[in-house]
């Protein structure tokens, strides 16, 4: 069993309730959502973080985005906007080390960011 939280919430140890899924990424809402649409779009793959990943992984990182523009547009943010973030590191204010990304909708967001 792995002991990264994310693998074993895409591996359904976890009982999460999963907003999309496909082969290669799920998501699922934040369980402490910073905005009226907060979801967390991983891949199954386990990456440490964003900086783990190789050119052979760009269209598995294009596909996080577009399922990320896809629930945007499923959670009726798309059209007044919203953001991803990507968290990297200490700096970055990274807290769960699999490589995940956020989509943060439904409220103005400010910039730059804290
Ligand atoms: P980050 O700080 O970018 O690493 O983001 C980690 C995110 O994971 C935070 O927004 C947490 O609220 C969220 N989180 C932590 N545990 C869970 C969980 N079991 N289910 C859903 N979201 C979680
Ligand atoms: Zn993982």
């Amino acid at each position: 069993m792995s002991a990264c939280l994310f693998c074993r919430i895409a591996a359904r140890e976890i009982p999460t309730k999963l907003v999309y899924e496909d082969e290669q990424v799920v998501a699922f809402d934040d369980i402490n959502p910073q905005a009226p649409v907060h979801v967390l779009i991983i891949p199954r793959k386990h990456f440490v973080s964003a900086a783990d990943a190789q050119q052979a992984d760009a269209t598995l990182l294009g596909h996080l985005m577009l399922v990320g523009n896809r629930l945007a547009r499923e959670k009726g943010v798309a059209d007044s906007g919203y953001r991803f973030v990507i968290n990297t590191g200490q700096h970055g204010g990274q807290s769960v080390f699999h490589l995940h990304l956020h989509l943060l909708g439904g409220r103005a967001m400010h910039w730059p960011p804290g």
